[in-house]
């Protein structure tokens, strides 16, 4: 199958220990892109880093919610710098996370996003948002700061209300593992009806890790057990979900 993981942590510590011998197994089972996000200025060199080694890999760079903001402004002039480096593809993961808020609380997190909204648009690149227990927030700024932004609400975990909201704000919904896990009723409920044009697929590995290897560590070439499942809500063939979703990638992070 021929698979696009729009959202992979491949430059996390858990690969360390075998990151080489684990891409060469994901690329032999039909990975054929990888988008690898930061989630803080590290992480966002890191992922630069190896997009230049693997021509299947791509990078984001941003400021997860959970890390907090940066403490000198000379870190937003190096943000704005990796965001224009080659196979730098959006900026991400960026969003709202009210579930993880000990170390940012939800006034400097927006102000975070919203910060990070303007720098997508400088450099006319996606987003890829986290949202997680901050829906209502993160429509509203959608709906005013974020009005002339486009990408990705990555691992969806909202409504079909809401998901219908984003595609008409020139979003696209990516799935990752919950949409496979068997209590994930929601969810597969928003798979079955999100239009073919707007789906994307993803892991969120190292976490998240679909069913049959719940539990263990994910990687990309469990891409497959995503577009499976949403093969089986929609009564369509895999490859064809994993295909479509590949398309509408390249599209949307001008891949070509
Ligand atoms: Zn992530």
């Amino acid at each position: 199958m021929e698979l696009f993981d729009t959202h992979a942590h491949v430059n996390d510590e858990a690969y360390d220990q075998d990151r080489e011998a684990m891409l060469a197994a994901c690329f032999e089972a039909g990975v054929q892109y990888i988008v690898c996000p930061g989630v803080d200025i590290e992480t966002s060199k890191s992922a630069i880093a190896m997009a230049a080694k693997y021509p299947q890999i791509y990078a984001a760079v941003g400021i997860h919610p959970e890390e907090g903001a940066p403490k000198n402004e000379s870190d937003w002039d190096l943000l704005d710098e990796l965001a224009s480096q080659p196979k730098v593809v959006a900026i991400g993961e960026i969003g709202l996370d009210y579930y993880n808020d000990e170390n940012c609380d939800h006034d400097t997190q927006k102000e975070l996003f919203i910060r990070q909204l303007a720098l997508a648009r400088k450099h006319d690149l996606p987003i890829l948002i986290h949202d997680r227990e901050a829906h209502g927030d993160l429509m509203d700024i959608l709906c005013k700061e974020g009005k002339d932004n486009y990408g990705i609400l990555h691992c969806y975990s909202g409504s079909w209300e809401m998901a219908k909201e984003l595609i008409k704000h020139n979003f696209y919904i990516s799935f990752a593992g919950p949409v496979a896990f068997k209590n994930s009723k929601t969810v597969k409920a928003v798979a079955k009806e999100v239009p073919m044009d707007r789906l994307l697929i993803e892991t969120d590995s190292p976490y998240l890790t679909p069913p049959p290897f719940r539990g263990k560590r994910n990687d990309p070439s469990k891409t497959q057990y995503i577009a499976e499942e949403i093969g089986r809500l929609k009564g369509m063939e895999a490859e064809e979900v994993a295909k479509t979703a590949l398309e509408n990638a390249k599209r949307l992070f001008k891949i070509q």
